[in-house]
């Protein structure tokens, strides 16, 4: 292939969802009387994690969710937070909770995540939402692999029968993807540090998608050509100038002129996490009306 891959734009799917999800809040909220809400519970100070909660709580605001979450110091305990997700589990006007992860050393994220309120687990987390998925059963389902479904369904690429290879094994990216690809009838390749001759494996991928979170990861010489490839990773470098900027795990200009399409970072991805996170909220407080 001579050309340039077409561009799967995140930024532009998420802000038509947004408009879509307005306009459901604003059906809904009358019957409901209240907006919905979500609480995204952030410990500690990481500027990421900051950036990360604050970009969602403007996405929840422009369609009309309300953000009740907290921000909490560094030295927050274990059963501080447990209190708070209980009080957020009582709370009837709390439609999603979020825990901001990565959570400080001190905390244990699966206890904790294990105590959300299945029903407002928005990031699809909990062992009861992933065991749902595991059996193809309807659920919350966890935000970056749904939102790259949706981006893909948006364009018309359907996995079935197609060989997709994800490199990244994790329960919050690799593994959920995996079974949502499954679940859409695809042949699924789950790569990780350990595998052995990774450029060729990639190679056969008519669906690549790289979740290791490092730079430069996939070359163009590990792309077929036609393929798509969708870049998960985020990774902040800073380069001869001293700026930092993010960039993904795909060297983007020269597997540009090799596969079909492609998922830009920033623009890609990130945007369609945080949309589905809305869609998720939204989905929880419509069942109170339509269990
Ligand atoms: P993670 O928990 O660190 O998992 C990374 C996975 O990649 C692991 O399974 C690891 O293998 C594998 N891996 C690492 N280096 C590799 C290599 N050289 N070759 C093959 N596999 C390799 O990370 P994560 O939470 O899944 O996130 C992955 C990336 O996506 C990060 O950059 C993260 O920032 C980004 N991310 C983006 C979004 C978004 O909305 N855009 C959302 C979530 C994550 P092992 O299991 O063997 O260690």
């Amino acid at each position: 292939m001579t050309g340039r891959a077409g561009i799967l734009d995140g930024k532009a799917l998420a802000a038509q969802l947004h408009i879509e999800l307005t306009q459901q809040i604003e059906t809904l909220q009358p019957q409901m009387g209240r907006p919905p809400a979500l609480a995204v519970l952030m410990v500690g100070d990481n500027p990421a994690s900051l950036s990360y909660v604050r970009g969602k709580e403007r996405a929840c605001e422009k369609v009309g969710i309300a953000s009740v979450g907290k921000h909490l110091p560094a030295e927050t305990t274990q059963l501080e937070l447990e209190k708070l997700i209980h009080d957020f589990n009582q709370d009837e006007t709390v439609d999603g909770i979020l825990i901001q992860l990565p959570l400080p050393s001190h905390l244990d994220a699966v206890a904790l995540l294990s105590q959300i309120d299945s029903d407002k687990d928005v990031d699809g987390l909990h062992p009861l939402n992933l065991g749902r998925l595991v059996r193809a059963e309807v659920g919350l389902r966890s935000c970056t692999p749904a939102g790259i479904m949706r981006l893909l369904a948006a364009h018309e690429i359907d996995p079935t029968g197609k060989h997709v290879v994800i490199i990244g094994r994790s329960t919050l990216v690799g593994k959920p993807l995996a079974l949502m690809m499954l679940n859409a009838n695809a042949t699924v390749t789950v790569a990780h540090s350990r595998t052995q001759n990774l450029e060729a494996i990639a190679r056969g991928a008519d669906i690549l998608i790289a979740a290791a979170g490092h730079p430069n990861l996939v070359t163009a010489d590990m792309v077929m050509p036609g393929a798509t490839v969708i870049d998960v990773g985020t990774n902040r470098i800073v380069d001869e100038t001293g700026k930092a900027r993010l960039v993904g795990d795909v060297d983007f200009d020269n597997v540009q002129k090799v596969a079909k399409w492609l998922s830009p970072v920033p623009g890609g991805v990130g945007p369609m996490t945080v949309a589905m996170l809305l869609y998720n909220t939204v989905w929880s407080y419509r069942r109170k009306l339509h269990p």
